[in-house]
């Protein structure tokens, strides 16, 4: 499939996209090239002044960037303006802190022989990024504010849905005076992915996107003996305690499920909640559900936009029909959803065996699997019975006995008394087929970087 926005609130599509010729790659690969080499020589402070003037066009211009995901991929305007908020937050945690989280380290030693060793941190080049429309903006944060700081420079294939929104992201470092080169959005076909992953010039390569996805790109760039950092899907667990406070906890489920219309890679895909509180919390959380209006994502009164396109909506109604033929019981709380758009009626699946089809499968959606355990250990057991291991969660009244549950999850993150969410200085990935490497925090300025041994030796 081409470039194009396409307003999933109607179905209409506004705009096509040329993708980009073989030629005119290479040319945008030599550029990039040729401006690592001087941006690499550059003072943090310098590289400081674009990245932090960025994070400040993107929040004096907040509305302009944020009318673009709500546009093309249906977004809520006010989770599209939170978004440009956290994309500028992440440019300035790394504007601000890459100097130290990058500086020189003495590496101790008792041997008065072995002289003085420092390990520091090179840049390594070119870096290319696949990413995927459900966060347009903080994607790209990610990858951008940590590697333009630390000397790399970016080169990113955006997913094909979200066309606008990649292009305004290379305009915006262009602004803020980044020289070309430094940040380039490319309109490529998987096949030019394939192609841009086998040049040399190209150091490292950072995929969020589905396992499908990952797995190619990880496969060429392990061809290449590349390193590649992979952010993949979850089916994020959020485990309800009997002691747990039932009003927090019913409030952040839904969030937890239903943010960005359910489109999130550490949504709570699946609501693990113990006998004791299983009815109370079914039934407070079909009504949370019910409340749900649905309409066009620019409306303030929206609660429940469409998906990102209705490939996506069909997708997530064949798994809810498939789980559904397999033995799951379906509670459908709320008014029908529209039939224009790509809405998806929220749905809680009930009874999912372990044996039906869906059982392993990510939900990307307003739809939950609802669990319910014996008791705690049986919850946990279901939490890690799952081919992803993302993040999760742990609602209790108890937080120290809550972390204790937390360290028997098998995930990358996980949190207590909050579904997972995101902070610039907080490290985000996962492991098993959630993929490998972080992104955030201080992990991930330190993965596309040679960490170099300078060991100087006494000549006497
Ligand atoms: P996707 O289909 O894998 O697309 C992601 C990106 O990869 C897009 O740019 C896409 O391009 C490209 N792509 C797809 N197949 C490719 C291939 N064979 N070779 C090269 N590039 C390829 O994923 P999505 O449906 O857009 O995104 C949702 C998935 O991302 C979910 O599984 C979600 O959980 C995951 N995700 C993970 C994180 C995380 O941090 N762990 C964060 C956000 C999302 P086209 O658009 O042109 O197909």
């Amino acid at each position: 499939m081409g470039y194009a926005t396409t307003n999933p609130y109607t179905n209409q599509t506004l705009e096509t996209f040329q993708g980009i010729g073989d030629q005119e790659l290479d040319q945008a690969l030599h550029t990039a090239q040729r401006t690592f080499e001087t941006w690499r020589t550059k003072s943090f402070d310098e590289r400081k002044e674009v990245v932090g003037r960025a994070a400040r066009i993107l929040r004096e211009r907040s509305e302009e960037f944020a009318r673009l995901p709500t546009l093309e991929m249906g977004k809520l305007y006010r989770e599209s303006l939170d978004e440009v908020e956290l994309a500028a937050s992440i440019l300035d945690y790394y504007a601000d802190n890459a100097e130290e989280f990058l500086a020189p380290e003495r590496v101790a030693t008792e041997d008065p022989d072995a002289g003085e060793a420092v390990v520091v941190s090179d840049p390594i080049g070119v870096l290319f990024g696949v990413q995927p429309w459900n966060f347009p903006y903080y994607q790209l944060a990610r990858l951008a504010g940590p590697n333009l700081m630390a000397g790399n420079v970016v080169m990113v294939k955006h997913a094909s849905i979200v066309p606008q929104s990649a292009a305004a992201f290379e305009r915006l470092f262009r602004e803020a005076g980044a020289p070309e080169g430094a940040y380039t959005n490319v309109y490529a076909s998987k096949e030019q992915v394939d192609r841009v992953i086998q040049d040399p010039r190209v150091r490292g390569v950072a995929l969020t996107g589905s396992e499908g996805a990952g797995s190619s790109v990880a496969a060429r760039a392990g061809e290449e003996l590349k390193k590649s950092t992979l952010e993949l899907g979850g089916s994020d667990a959020l485990i309800v305690l009997s002691d747990a406070d039932l009003d927090l906890s019913v409030e952040r489920a839904l969030w937890g499920r239903l943010n960005n219309a359910g489109q999130s890679c550490v949504a709570a895909k699946r609501i693990i909640v113990v006998e004791e509180v299983a009815d109370e919390f079914l039934h407070r959380f079909s009504e949370g559900l019910a409340e749900l209006k649905a309409g066009d994502p620019f409306d303030p009164d929206t609660s429940l936009p469409p998906l990102s396109s209705q490939s996506a909506a069909d997708d997530l109604d064949a798994l809810v029909e498939e789980a559904i033929e397999h033995g799951a019981t379906v509670i459908t709380p709320g008014e029908p959803v529209p039939e224009e758009g790509a809405f998806v009626q929220p749905r809680i699946l009930t009874k999912v065996s372990r044996d039906n089809p869906v059982y392993d499968k990510e939900f990307f959606g307003p739809v939950a699997l609802f669990f319910r355990a014996a008791d705690e250990d049986e919850a946990v057991r279901i939490a890690n019975d799952s081919s992803f291991g993302l993040g999760g969660s742990v609602f209790t009244q108890d937080t120290a006995h809550g972390a204790e549950v937390a360290r028997r999850i098998e995930t990358g993150m996980v949190f207590v008394n909050h579904p997972a969410w995101t902070k610039p200085n907080l490290p985000f990935g996962g492991t098993k087929r959630s993929g490998y490497g972080q992104e955030l925090s201080e992990a991930g300025i330190q993965e596309f970087v040679n960490k170099k041994l300078i060991n100087v030796m006494p000549t006497g």
